[in-house]
């Protein structure tokens, strides 16, 4: 029988005050603090999506850490995930800063959200369908970046995203507003309308 070809539905995840404690440029493996829902949610999401993290790190052009230490806190991340039995399909990091450091890492790029380069990006190399993906972040810019791919968003109140939902609604409005990445994965599982079901 015939089947047309299905892209997958993912879902983009913010690092930091989303999946992990936000700490300010993070840059060391130790200072990695999974969120306590985090694990559960994952397990969760996992078992429908493909997990995809996309994350700005323009520490990396602040001169504040290297490609090669982001690498081993990715590492380290990717660790704690597995001893839990959660993967990722993968992490799309930005390096760029469109005023700070020196070349290549200064530059107005076009994958530091919210511009949705990353997204662009795995949905081409992974072969994703971004209409009915999710996006999930505590910042404005992940939900702008979401939204600029054109998937769904949700902002968590985790990380900044009790300050940034302050300002929802009046620069840009998410889809849900989350307590945390737990509530934010039930929800999704909770809205088939937005993600008609399709096993991957
Ligand atoms: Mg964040
Ligand atoms: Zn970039």
């Amino acid at each position: 029988m015939h089947q047309p070809s299905q892209k997958k539905a993912a879902v983009f995840l913010d690092r930091d005050g989303t999946i992990i404690e936000e700490v300010n440029y993070l840059r060391d493996p130790a200072q990695i603090q999974l969120i306590p829902t985090a694990i559960p949610a994952l397990t969760l999401l996992q078992q429908h999506f493909p997990l995809v993290i996309i994350t700005n790190q323009s520490g990396i052009a602040r001169g504040y850490l290297s490609e090669n230490q982001l690498h081993q806190i990715h590492d380290h991340l990717e660790l704690l995930l597995g001893a839990a039995d959660v993967h990722l399909t993968k992490i799309y990091y930005c390096p760029h800063h469109p005023k700070a450091g020196h070349l290549p890492y200064r530059q107005a790029c076009a994958c530091r959200k919210p511009q949705p380069g990353m997204l662009l990006a795995a949905a081409d190399e992974l072969d994703l369908d971004l209409a009915r993906s999710f996006t999930i972040g505590d910042q404005l810019s992940d939900i702008a970046a979401g939204s600029n791919a054109g998937t769904h968003t949700i902002l968590v109140r985790t990380g900044y995203g009790s300050k940034h939902q302050q300002r929802v609604a009046v620069e840009m409005s998410p889809d849900y507003v989350a307590d945390d990445l737990w509530t934010a994965a039930t929800w999704i599982l909770g809205s088939p309308e937005y993600w008609p079901q399709i096993p991957i």
